[in-house]
């Protein structure tokens, strides 16, 4: 079965960033076996996209998916503060409003033009099971991938950690459920739908030991390593009390500076700290709205791409950025790139390459992020014909300086997701409302 997208402008985000105005994409089996311009190939199919623009799906690399529960909380709130007044919340999640969070954050995400998400679970509080399983579910009904993950927290209030005793877990409890999870979810290899990364939350909620033993577990089963770092001068004052040295440092003694692990955040890294980024192969996931909501800072982007870090873009979790756009994360991305460094500090192309390649990058994907022969069937179709875009004549700039926008198409794996606007595969309303429902037994 083939199928040919045409009459198209296909932004590729391969090696020399070629586009196709004119253009179109040859879908074979779930992945790309041809893109180009001019003549078009023999195909079983043909569809005609009408001059509307085609990218690469988005990758986002950090959220938590059941923070779409406890929404417009902590407004005023600093990270500490925030994480204080949520975490007895949170300890309410079980698998039903799981699934319902997830539902509604991965139905957002995909109509912002996003094809695989991150999703990084810490909160699994005493005698409640499924819950990961709740999310990849989500994921597969939806029909985008998920890279989950088995979080943790062991460094509760009396032990000198942030979060409330009852929230925090044994240390063997979480290795033994995280294997059982890679075991029973993780698919290696290129095109997978489900995958497991290992991600104990902060320095701030996990001990030294379970980061240490999180990391050889992960190595041995060949999964992705995740956490959160240098989010907040808060985070940097804490790291020095408790450990001596800042966040990275402590990463770094911890053996997690390294090609197999990315970080949630890095607002608060000194220069070297940068340059031991790049020269490890550590990854950043860069998540500018939640930054500004909690007043964080701004993660120095600019200098990161010019030390050859791995950077991707995340929405975070809908606590902190109420909005799970993914494609307005790109733009908010250059607008504090822009900012913090000037007009020529991001252009349109790179930030959509962060969004994209970068996160792929991130999550240790080569079969995603760009549009090539031999990678996934995953990309979002724009359309360019609303208010917005009129008087745009460089017609992806134009959309992404004037995000957000509802993606029309949506493909993964060569299967629709996403067609006119709305989901294929779910009722955006029913999942709304079945969402509120499960929202009121987290209501302050
Ligand atoms: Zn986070």
């Amino acid at each position: 079965m083939s199928t040919l997208y045409a009459n198209a402008h296909v932004l590729t985000l391969d090696d020399a960033r070629n586009e196709h105005a004119g253009g179109w994409l040859l879908v074979e089996d779930g992945f790309v076996s041809d893109v180009g311009s001019g003549t078009e190939p023999e195909s079983v199919e043909r569809v005609d996209l009408g001059g509307k623009v085609v990218t690469p799906g988005l990758v986002n690399t950090h959220h938590h998916l059941y923070q779409t529960l406890t929404r417009a909380r902590a407004q005023q709130a600093d990270l500490f503060t925030w994480l204080r007044e949520l975490y007895p919340v949170w300890a309410r999640i079980d698998a039903e409003a799981e699934y319902a969070a997830a539902r509604t954050g991965l139905a957002e995400l995909a109509l912002s033009g996003c094809t695989t998400v991150f999703d990084h679970h810490y909160v699994f509080p005493r005698g409640r099971t499924g819950l990961v399983e709740a999310e990849v579910q989500a994921a597969r009904e939806l029909g985008i991938r998920i890279v989950a993950s088995r979080g943790s927290m062991d460094l509760g209030e009396s032990d000198g950690g942030l979060p409330p005793d009852e929230l925090v877990e044994d240390l063997d409890e979480v290795l033994a459920d995280t294997e059982r999870l890679a075991g029973e979810l993780h698919e290696p290899g290129p095109g997978a739908r489900v995958q497991l990364a290992v991600a104990p939350c902060s320095p701030f909620s996990v001990t030294g030991k379970l980061m240490e033993e999180s990391a050889a577990l992960a190595r041995r089963l060949g999964l992705p390593l995740h956490t959160h770092l240098a989010e907040t001068v808060e985070e940097d004052a804490y790291c020095r009390e408790l450990y001596g040295c800042s966040p990275v440092e402590y990463l770094g003694r911890l053996g997690w500076l390294a090609g197999d692990v990315w970080c949630a955040h890095c607002v608060h890294l000194r220069h070297e700290e940068i340059r031991r980024f790049g020269e490890t192969g550590t990854g950043v996931a860069h998540c500018p709205t939640s930054n500004l909501r909690l007043g964080a800072g701004v993660a120095p982007v600019r200098e990161l791409l010019d030390a050859s870090v791995r950077v991707g873009l995340g929405v975070d979790g809908s606590a902190s950025n109420e909005r799970s756009d993914l494609f307005f994360e790109l733009k908010q991305a250059l607008l504090v790139a822009r900012g913090r460094g000037g007009p020529e500090a991001m252009t349109v192309r790179d930030a959509l390459a962060l969004g994209a390649r970068g996160g792929a990058a991130v999550l240790g994907r080569d079969d995603i992020g760009s549009l090539e022969p031999g990678k996934c069937a995953d990309f979002a179709v724009w359309r360019v014909d609303g208010l917005e875009l009129a008087g745009a004549e460089d017609l992806v700039a134009g959309l992404v300086l004037s995000a957000p926008h509802r993606v029309d198409r949506l493909v993964v794996g060569g299967e629709d997701v996403v067609r006119d606007g709305h989901l294929v595969r779910a009722d955006e309303d029913e999942i709304a409302r079945e969402h509120r429902r499960e929202a009121t037994r987290f209501a302050a």
